[in-house]
């Protein structure tokens, strides 16, 4: 049984909260779960989180970029969690081998909380960043329509005007294009990386009709098919099934799950090895791991990669909350002390991604109670608990009723860049995501605690 906590937090995975197919179902469809309505979202924080975009696409290059600093702040979390060494590998692997490809896409999505600690008026605190296999955009990019038209049947059109679009689509493909276009080669395509059955598919679909029409190829394949026919040439070009891959888009490869056997790692290193422009490369897929994002935290790290830019470091820096090593020694003994002493004002997070791994409240005690002594829990981090400002909708989630709930939003932003050598090409903020929950979470099973798609209505 997961704790009611443990559910809140399995709702904000990278999937859609769709009433889940069996997996071996993939012709089952279902439509993405929505609020009837747009949410209230003040302006002054939806434009702080676009305005930081870009300084997190800079900042998130930067570090990928310092090998020093990745291994250093990596080191102890790859000895206690064996995903994180493992991707460290592939890493150390083509830093040996010398990085073919100097191009770098780079596509991720900022996600905050309005945090409602200590204060009245809400903040803007980043939840994490998510540097591989950012989702939702296509969806996304689909709602303001729907609630549009919502706000005009009920009679309100002058508040459906209000609603914006975004752009989510039109800028992420517009980094991929250019990444194709600066590959060089006219008939190569971009490969999409994708699960066997992907519950995301008509979200990735999006994505993959703007690029078609842009006439960029995309073709779709699993890792494990790279590593069944996927060859490298001696030029290090990598060809699947005779296409050529200009850009290696990874809408998998963020969770153990999807290395399913020794032959997906394989893949992963063969694509990494590869003249073709990775999006993300390894070393910024461990940029967005949990342990880098605690490491920034750390007096002065801002300001080692943007030794230039200390109002950048200011935008950043008001985004986040408290994050703490657990490593063993002192600075980590006394953090777990405090988080065992107040469980509900921590979070404890594994180097994990997708959602429905972190662990909060009274699990948070016995979980970390049950490592404290051991090196193991090198693998966690602890994060302060945003406590975030509540409003209400209607969720409309396939086979649920429809009431009124009280909900906390997610704002999550897009950025885009492209960087050549050392110089970054494109630097976007690139549209956004707007996800609800219930704050409830009591009732249990699927249906509690769902995350939704909506839209800003900005206030
Ligand atoms: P993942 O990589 O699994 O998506 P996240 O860090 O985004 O991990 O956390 C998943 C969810 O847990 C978030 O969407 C949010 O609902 C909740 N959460 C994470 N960190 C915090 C926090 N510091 N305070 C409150 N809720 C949090
Ligand atoms: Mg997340």
């Amino acid at each position: 049984m997961h704790s009611n906590s443990r559910m809140h937090s399995q709702v904000h995975s990278r999937l859609p909260s769709l009433s889940v197919p069996k997996r071996t179902e993939s012709e089952t469809i279902s439509y993405a779960p929505f609020t009837l309505f747009p949410s209230p979202v003040p302006t002054r924080l939806f434009n702080q989180a676009f305005e930081v975009q870009q300084d997190f696409n800079l900042l998130v290059d930067k570090i990928s970029m310092d090998s020093e600093f990745l291994k250093n702040s990596l080191a102890s979390t790859a000895e206690a969690d064996e995903f994180t060494a493992r991707l460290f590998n592939i890493y150390t692997r083509v830093l040996d081998e010398g990085i073919a490809q100097p191009i770098t896409l780079g596509v991720n999505r900022s996600d905050y909380m309005f945090d409602k600690r200590p204060k009245l008026t809400a903040t803007l605190k980043q939840v994490e960043i998510n540097t591989i296999a950012a989702s939702y955009a296509g969806l996304a990019a689909r709602v303001p329509e729907v609630h549009r038209q919502v706000m005009n049947v009920w009679g309100k059109p002058d508040e459906a005007a209000k609603i914006m679009s975004n752009k989510a689509v039109k800028g992420i493909c517009k980094g991929i294009a250019r990444a194709w276009h600066l590959y060089g080669s006219s008939d190569a395509a971009v490969l999409f990386l994708v699960e066997k059955f992907s519950r995301n598919i008509f979200d990735q679909r999006c994505l993959e009709m703007e690029l078609w029409k842009k006439n960029v190829r995309v073709i779709r394949r699993q890792m494990y098919e790279i590593y069944e026919r996927g060859t490298l040439d001696d030029n290090k070009k990598l060809f699947v099934d005779g296409n050529e891959v200009a850009v290696a888009y990874f809408r998998t490869g963020y969770s153990p799950d999807d290395y399913f056997s020794e032959e997906c790692w394989i893949a992963r290193l063969m694509i990494e090895r590869s003249m073709a422009i990775k999006c993300p490369n390894i070393a910024t897929h461990l940029v967005g791991t949990k342990k880098i994002q605690q490491e920034l935290v750390r007096e002065g790290v801002l300001e080692k990669f943007l030794p230039e830019d200390p109002a950048a470091v200011e935008r950043i820096r008001a985004t986040f909350v408290g994050l703490y090593s657990i490593d063993e020694g002192p600075e980590g003994d006394e953090i777990i002390a405090k988080a065992l002493a107040d469980p509900e004002s921590y979070v404890l997070k594994p180097q994990r991604e997708g959602g429905g791994n972190n662990i909060f409240g009274e699990e948070l005690r016995q979980v970390l109670g049950g490592i404290k002594d051991k090196a193991s829990r090198s693998a966690y981090i602890l994060m302060d608990r945003i406590k975030p400002q509540v409003v209400k909708n209607y969720l409309l989630q396939s086979g649920a009723s429809v009431k009124l709930s009280e909900c906390v939003v997610e704002l999550g932003v897009f950025g885009v860049y492209i960087r050549n050598c050392n110089r970054l090409s494109m630097n976007l903020s690139a549209g956004h995501l707007l996800r609800t929950k219930r704050t409830e979470f009591a009732d249990g099973g699927v249906s509690a605690g769902v995350a939704v798609l909506d839209t800003p209505y900005l206030i």
